[in-house]
């Protein structure tokens, strides 16, 4: 059993001085502050009801007191429910109904759509009135620690339920996988309503006992300006592509830098070559999902391969049936099941299995390979196209920024590859390059040249959107 993330805080918050966060308005904030801060929060929330068991729905924008929450609810023995704060009134309501939260936190202009929400500004009014002594719920690691909603790109978003085993299994495993030590700095950048920024980097954090420096949001002038007092940076492929653009990123700009990790989406291999010519560093990419936390990780020795994302971490089992095929994970990272919903939690396992949607290879190394989602695997002419690997072809062109392989029907192949391409490229030129790279039949039958790609908060390509948006493309005459 790993040590429980509360305990973890309790740790941190002995030792006199340590300093968990640099805040966005430049306060500093010790772990015996942090613990301090918990206690007053989980009093304020236990007075405005809040029980053992309960959800607690938490839908602001990114600020620090969502970390305070988090490590409050679990204090309490209750359940975290951070919501994307991009989310819509409507879409908020079906997490309302489903979750039926004790307690919702909103921002005030939405509190008036839902009885009894309170605005984050009360709670800490409240919290500031509050003790700081407070007596944690005895909650073994199979007590629920929050309820974290898949993005649903495909028909109803589902609650994800994690224990407190889970987050304490995956953030003993990344530290010790990354080698985090108490000397650490990380710079925070990423959303905390989402496994990347509340788990993986909070955790990362909290178990190292760590600091971080917090950042309300993600800016590149503002990360480069942060960097030479970070040892460690987590971002999604997105960040990476945008600091590039950025002529201040230098090797000297990062020296102090010991590494840089990306996930939650595929990076390119022609991101991951550019950012080691012009910093001398290697993206360690690593690989998760909101049901299992984090599932592979490149090497933090040896080496980090492009394209991939590198093998199973200390406790986690991962299996392929045959070369190429649908990822399945089994450990304690595996989540407890989706929220009132047996029928589809039962659908996703297999013998104990669980299983992703993500279909994968392993390499000769033993590297895994994610080729892409199950779903958005296109099969034409009776033949299997992987888009990632037609992707991975079209970001290695002059000019190709970022690319999106998706399936559209046709009447003779059943499905065509399309590609949708962003940068300055011509459609002919773009197949004709990949005549050498690749087999004709994954030769995309038509280049679309797009202002940008649809992404989700994460960087995270939105394929169903693409696909309904070129449906039609081969149902003209003479096609
Ligand atoms: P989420 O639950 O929002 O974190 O999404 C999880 C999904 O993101 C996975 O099932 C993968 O499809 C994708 N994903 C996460 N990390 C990577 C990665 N390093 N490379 C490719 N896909 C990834």
């Amino acid at each position: 059993m790993a040590v429980d993330v509360i305990a973890k805080l309790r740790e941190g918050a002995a030792v006199s001085g340590r300093v968990w966060m640099l805040a966005s308005d430049g306060r500093v904030v010790t772990y015996a502050e942090l613990l301090a801060d918990t206690g007053r929060v989980a009093n304020a929330l236990a007075a405005l009801g809040v029980r053992r068991g309960d959800r607690v729905l938490v839908q602001v924008e990114k600020c620090e007191e969502v970390l305070t929450l988090y490590l409050a609810c679990l204090r309490i023995g209750a359940v975290f429910l951070p919501v994307n704060p991009g989310y819509t009134v409507a879409e908020t309501a079906h997490f309302l109904s489903d979750a039926e939260p004790a307690l919702a936190i909103l921002e005030p202009g939405r509190q008036a759509f839902v009885a009894g929400a309170v605005s984050l500004g009360e709670v800490v009014a409240r919290a500031a009135a509050a003790p700081s002594e407070f007596a944690d719920a005895d909650v073994g690691p199979e007590g629920l620690a929050a309820i974290l909603y898949t993005s649903g790109t495909t028909g109803r978003s589902k609650g994800v339920m994690l224990c407190r085993e889970n987050l304490a299994s995956n953030a003993e495993a990344l530290v010790g996988v990354w080698r985090f030590t108490e000397a650490d700095v990380l710079l925070h950048a990423l959303p905390v309503f989402h496994t990347h920024g509340l788990f993986v980097a909070t955790n990362c954090v909290l178990y190292a006992g760590a600091s971080m420096i917090f950042q309300r949001g993600f800016a590149a002038g503002a990360v480069l300006a942060a960097l030479p007092q970070a040892s460690v940076f987590m971002g999604v492929p997105t960040f990476y592509a945008r600091l590039l653009a950025e002529p201040a990123l230098t090797a000297e700009a990062v020296a102090g830098v010991r590494v840089f990790i990306s996930g939650s989406a595929p990076l390119s291999p022609s991101t991951h070559a550019e950012w080691a010519a012009r910093t001398g560093h290697v993206i360690l990419e690593r690989y998760g999902m909101t049901e299992t936390n984090m599932i592979t990780s490149n090497p933090y020795e040896g080496e980090r391969r492009a394209g991939t994302v590198g093998m199973p971490l200390p406790g986690v089992e991962v299996r392929i049936e045959g070369e190429t095929g649908v990822i399945e994970v089994r450990g304690p990272n595996v989540f407890q099941g989706y929220w009132r919903m047996p029928e589809q939690t039962a659908r996703e396992f297999r013998d104990g299995w669980f299983v992703t949607g993500d279909l994968g290879a392993f390499d000769a190394e033993g590297y895994l390979r994610i080729l892409g989602r199950a779903k958005d695997l296109v099969i034409t002419g009776g033949l299997n196209v992987y888009p990632a690997e037609v992707e991975a072809a079209l970001d290695g062109l002059p000019g190709v920024k970022a690319s999106a392989v998706i399936g559209v029907p046709h009447a003779d192949f059943g499905e065509a590859v399309v590609a949708c391409v962003v940068g300055a490229v011509e459609p002919e030129a773009v197949r004709a390059a990949l005549r050498d790279r690749l087999a004709g039949f994954k030769i995309p039958k038509r280049v679309v040249v797009v202002e940008d790609l649809p992404r989700n908060a994460m960087g995270k390509v939105q394929k169903a959107e693409l696909r309904r948006v070129y449906a039609e493309l081969f149902s003209g005459v003479g096609e």
